[in-house]
Parts: C-alpha cells; sequence; structure tokens
C-alpha cells in the first residue's frame, strides 16, 4: 500500500469567539507514527477531528497525499479513525461489526470473507468472531474497533486516546501491540493522548499543543533534551526551573543571581536568550545529591538546599529539596545499601552545567 503524507496548513478553527485551533502546521510523514500531545482543552481531538472531516476549519487547509480534502465528506476521504470510547455496535458480532464498514460500500460476500478474516487475525481475534463487544474485555474492544477501522484499507489512521479506556498494564501492553501493527502496515497515524509517556515510547515524532497553538514538533529525544520553551519543558518529562536575575553576562561565564541561593556560574551556552532574567532548567537526574560539608566536584554548579520529602522508586530516589524558596525535584540513583539522605537534612546539589538549558522568563 502506498504510503501517504498529511499535511496542515495555517488550520484556524474557532467555535463562536473561542479560538481551539490558531494557526496550525504539522508534516506528517509518509508511515510515519505521530503523536499529539497536550493537556485536555489544548486542541488535540478538534485536530484530529478535522483532519478526518468532522469538524471544518474556517481557515487553511488539510492535505493528505499532497491533496487537499477540504471539499471531501469524511466517508470520501480514505481515512480511518478510532474513537477513544471505540463506538462498536453492541447488538452486532465480532464479526459483523468489523465487517460493517465493507457492506456499507456494497463488497462482495466473498471480499467480506477474506478482509474481516484477514483484520481479525491481525488483531489477534480469529478466534472472537462469534462473541459480541460485552463479551470481550476493554483491550478486546479496542482490537475490535482496529481491525473495523483498518479493514476498509484507509490511508492514514487516527486515533483518539486510543488506550485511555485501559489499565495501566494493559495500556502499556497494547502501545507496542499497536505500534507493531502500524510498523507492519506502515500506515500512516497519528494519535492523541495527554499522557506524555505514550508519546515518548512510541511515537515517531510528536506535536506538543497549547492552547490551539503548536508549540514545538519533533522526535521525543529533540523534545526531551531541546525543549523550546518552559511550556514543553514542563510537560514532556519533568522540568526544574530556578529563575535568576543575569549580574553578568561574559564570552565564557554567565553569573545568575537565584533567590535565596546566591550567585550561581554557569559557562555560557551559546543560544542564550537575551534577557535580564532567565529560568535555569534542569532535569531531575541532572542534579547530583551530597551531604552538605562534602568536599565538591568543582565540575558542578553547587547549591545549599534540604530535603523536603522522599519518594523510593527501586531504580532511583525522588526527592523534593528546598532551595531557597524553590522546591527541586533531585533524582538519585539506588543501589543495594546506599541508605537515603533524611528528610530535613542539609545536603548540597551539583548541577551538571552542560545539562542547563536557559528560557527567558
Ligand atoms: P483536547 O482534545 O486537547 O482535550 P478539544 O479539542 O476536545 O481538546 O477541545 C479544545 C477546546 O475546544 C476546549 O476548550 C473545548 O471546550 C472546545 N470545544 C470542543 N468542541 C467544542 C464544540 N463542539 N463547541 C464549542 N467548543 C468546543
Amino acid at each position: 500500500m502506498k504510503k501517504v503524507s498529511v499535511q496542515c496548513r495555517n488550520v484556524r478553527l474557532a467555535y463562536g469567539k473561542t479560538e481551539v485551533l490558531k494557526d496550525v502546521n504539522l508534516d506528517v510523514e509518509p508511515g510515519e507514527f505521530f503523536a499529539l500531545l497536550g493537556p485536555s482543552g489544548s486542541g488535540k481531538s478538534t485536530l484530529l477531528r478535522l483532519i478526518a472531516g468532522f469538524n471544518r476549519q474556517q481557515h487553511g487547509q488539510v492535505l493528505v497525499d499532497g491533496q487537499d480534502v477540504g471539499a471531501l465528506p469524511p466517508w470520501q476521504r480514505n481515512i480511518g479513525m478510532v474513537f477513544q470510547n471505540y463506538a462498536l455496535w453492541p447488538h452486532m458480532t465480532v464479526w459483523d461489526n468489523v465487517a460493517f464498514g465493507l457492506v456499507e460500500r456494497k463488497a462482495s460476500k466473498a471480499e467480506i470473507q477474506k478482509k474481516v478474516g484477514a483484520a481479525l487475525e491481525l488483531v489477534g481475534l480469529g478466534s472472537y468472531a462469534q462473541r459480541r463487544p460485552n463479551q470481550l474485555s476493554g483491550g478486546q474492544q479496542q482490537r475490535v474497533a482496529l481491525a473495523r477501522t483498518i479493514v476498509i484499507e484507509p490511508q492514514v489512521l487516527l486515533l483518539d486516546e486510543p488506550l485511555s479506556n485501559l489499565d495501566k498494564t494493559l495500556r502499556v501492553q497494547m502501545r507496542q501491540e499497536l505500534l507493531d501493527m502500524q510498523r507492519r502496515l506502515g500506515l500512516t497515524t497519528l494519535f492523541v493522548t495527554h499522557d506524555q509517556e505514550e508519546a515518548m515510547t512510541t511515537a515517531d515524532r510528536m506535536a506538543v499543543l497549547d492552547q490551539g497553538v503548536v508549540q514545538q514538533v519533533g522526535t521525543p529525544t529533540t523534545l526531551y533534551d531541546y525543549p523550546v520553551n518552559t511550556f514543553v519543558a514542563g510537560f514532556v518529562g519533568t522540568m526544574n526551573l530556578l529563575p535568576g536575575k543575569v549580574r553578568a553576562r561574559r564570552s565564557d561565564t554567565l553569573t545568575l543571581d537565584v533567590e535565596g541561593v546566591g550567585e550561581l556560574h554557569f559557562p555560557t551556552p551559546a543560544d542564550t536568550p537575551d534577557a535580564d532574567t532567565l529560568m535555569v532548567s534542569f532535569r531531575p537526574h541532572s542534579l547530583r545529591v551530597d551531604v552538605a560539608d562534602a568536599a565538591h566536584d568543582a565540575r558542578y554548579v553547587w547549591m545549599p538546599g534540604t530535603i523536603e520529602a522522599s519518594e523510593f522508586l527501586g531504580e532511583f530516589t525522588r526527592y523534593r529539596v528546598r532551595v531557597g524558596s524553590h522546591s527541586l525535584a533531585v533524582d538519585h540513583p539506588h543501589h543495594v545499601g546506599l541508605s537515603k539522605f533524611p528528610v530535613g537534612g542539609a545536603v548540597s546539589l551539583g548541577l551538571e552545567p552542560s545539562q542547563v538549558r536557559l528560557f527567558s522568563a
């Protein structure tokens, strides 16, 4: 099957006076598994429904395989969409649910037999054909919904929060299954999720949306390592943010005054914004924790803190550490026999300068 691209060009959509999508531009490559990630209400479902043809933009275009599909109703777009609640027919068997789209399209009996059988095999439900949806687990219902969409051989697959109705274990299993299936079919797939872990673990690339604006598009690693703003930094993974006033800016060193901490000196990164106040951002695992009076390694920028809380997570302990008026998340790797820093204890936090990103505040 031919792999197709999906593009949004300057798409704007408003409900009344409420702008829900503001000049959205996206380029989804042929065969890509692409995530639309954002908090609730950011416009993800609206965008997905618009690509499917259920919503109409007031401005801009949606292109599939380079063709503007704006004039086409949903059923002529060669796009399959799996809804969050699966929308299976409760009174029909699994087989009839999956066959529905082909019957509608007046496919021959032989074709229906062949294609429904193949779709059910693909999702591992070959032996469940005669069951009804209420005789299936949530994960199995999800697979029926997928089979029903795939059977009509769409060029593009749209998934709206496909895993949100499943419990944690099943969700992890199903996301791998979904990805395996997508790879086998080579079907350009856009999926909506508010779960950054889900997006990061599965997507080839993803777009982060906030308030109807695409904040950044890239691979999970790019968005995690090089977020373009504090929103993406905080939404994709956990990020600490410390506001600091710029005291001195030399070609090689930047001096920042952080409230309650004092002056910190960083090697000046090339892309440091030109602003009076900067947000110093770093991940919880980019900090070392040491006892307060230890001899400190000069490769790190050290700051004093007090342990406020700790959570033991097996591989590491996540501490909340008070630094000045700020509370930072700090992950400390765990080994057998390693004792925890006590709550209330004074510590030093060592920040690795190469792991810091600076944003304008
Ligand atoms: P998400 O999928 O990111 O949770 P949605 O796309 O569902 O967000 O919604 C984006 C915004 O559009 C929300 O503020 C929502 O209330 C609003 N919205 C969605 N559908 C409609 C509608 N049919 N009429 C009016 N407002 C809507």
